[in-house]
C-alpha cells in the first residue's frame, strides 16, 4: 500500500465560488476532507464523492475561545490518514499560510515522510475588506499593506510596521483585543483621529461594516456588538469606503452610497 498525499487547500473567506479551481478538484476526489469552521463547508454539500460516502468528512472546526481539536490533534489526524493510504485535503480557511497555522502541518506531513503540497487560497486579509468596498491600496492614499493578528499584543511587532498615513495595517483575530490593539497602534504613532473599519462575516449574510477612529473603535465596537469573525482595517484607505462619511484621502472619492448602491452587480 503507498502512502496518501495531503493537499492544505485554501478555501478563501466563505463564498464557495472563491476557492481555486485546483482547490475544488482536489477536494472532488479527496478521500478524507478535514475542514475548519471558516473553510466554506457548503461546498461539501455539493460533491457527489461526499454525498456518496466515499470521502469522509473531518470537521475540527474552532470557535474562539473553544478549542475542540488542537492543533497537534489535527497534525496526527492528517498524518493518520496519509500513513493509511488515503489522500487528503486539509481545507482551510482563507489562505492556507496567512495566520492559519499551515506551516506547523507541512512540517507534520514532512517529519512523517508524507508527501504535502500548498494550493493557496484568496485570504480574508484582503478579500473581506474588498467585499467592503475597500482596496488596501490606493494610488495617492496607501501605498502599502502590513497584515496582523491582533490575538497577541501587537506593541512589540510595531516598530516594524511602516507607521506613516500611505500604510494600511489589517487586523486578523482583532476582536477580543481590539480595545488594547488600537491602543497601541496610537501609542506606536498612528494618531487616534486614523480612520478605522471592522468588517464582520465578509461574504456572509451577516456582513457588516462598522466605521470608527483608532480612538474611538473600542467603543463603537462595543456599542454595536461587532462578532467574529471580522477583519479590521486601520488607515486612510477606510475613507474609501461606500458608508464614509466625511473628507475621503485624496479627495478622491471611488463611490458615494447612492453610486455604490446604482453599480452593485
Ligand atoms: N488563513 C485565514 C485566516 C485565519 S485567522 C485567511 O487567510 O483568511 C481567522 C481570522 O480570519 C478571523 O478571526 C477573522 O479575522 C478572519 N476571517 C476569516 N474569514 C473571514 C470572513 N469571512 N469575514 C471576516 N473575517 C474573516
Amino acid at each position: 500500500m503507498s502512502t496518501g498525499r495531503v493537499w492544505l487547500v485554501g478555501g478563501g473567506p466563505g463564498d464557495p465560488e472563491l476557492i481555486t479551481v485546483k482547490g475544488l478538484r482536489l477536494l472532488e476526489r479527496a478521500d478524507v476532507i478535514v475542514v475548519d469552521r471558516l473553510a466554506p463547508r457548503a461546498l461539501l454539500d455539493e460533491l457527489p464523492r461526499v454525498l456518496g460516502g466515499e470521502t469522509l468528512v473531518v470537521d475540527v472546526g474552532k470557535q474562539p475561545g473553544h478549542h475542540p481539536v488542537r492543533q497537534s490533534e489535527i497534525n496526527a489526524l492528517i498524518v493518520e490518514h496519509a500513513l493509511a493510504g488515503r489522500d487528503v485535503v486539509r481545507l482551510k480557511g482563507g489562505d492556507p499560510f496567512v495566520l492559519g497555522r499551515g506551516g506547523e502541518e507541512v512540517a507534520a506531513c514532512v517529519e512523517a515522510g508524507v508527501p504535502v503540497e500548498v494550493v493557496p487560497g484568496v485570504t480574508s486579509a484582503v478579500s473581506v475588506p474588498a467585499a467592503a468596498g475597500i482596496p488596501l491600496t490606493h494610488r495617492g492614499v496607501a501605498r502599502g499593506f502590513t497584515v496582523l493578528s491582533g490575538h497577541d499584543d501587537v506593541s512589540g511587532l510595531l516598530g516594524g510596521v511602516p507607521g506613516g498615513p500611505e500604510h494600511t495595517v489589517v487586523l486578523l483575530m482583532a476582536i477580543a483585543g481590539l480595545a488594547h490593539t488600537a491602543w497601541a497602534l496610537v501609542e506606536g504613532g498612528r494618531p487616534a483621529d486614523t480612520p478605522v473599519a471592522i468588517v464582520e462575516d465578509g461574504f456572509g449574510p451577516r456582513q457588516r461594516t462598522t466605521l470608527a477612529t483608532l480612538g474611538t473603535v473600542a467603543q463603537v465596537a462595543a456599542e454595536a456588538g461587532v462578532r467574529n469573525p471580522a477583519v479590521v482595517v486601520v488607515g486612510d484607505v477606510v475613507t474609501l469606503a461606500p458608508e464614509w462619511v466625511g473628507e475621503v484621502a485624496g479627495g478622491q472619492s471611488m463611490w458615494t452610497p447612492e453610486r455604490a448602491r446604482a453599480t452593485a452587480i
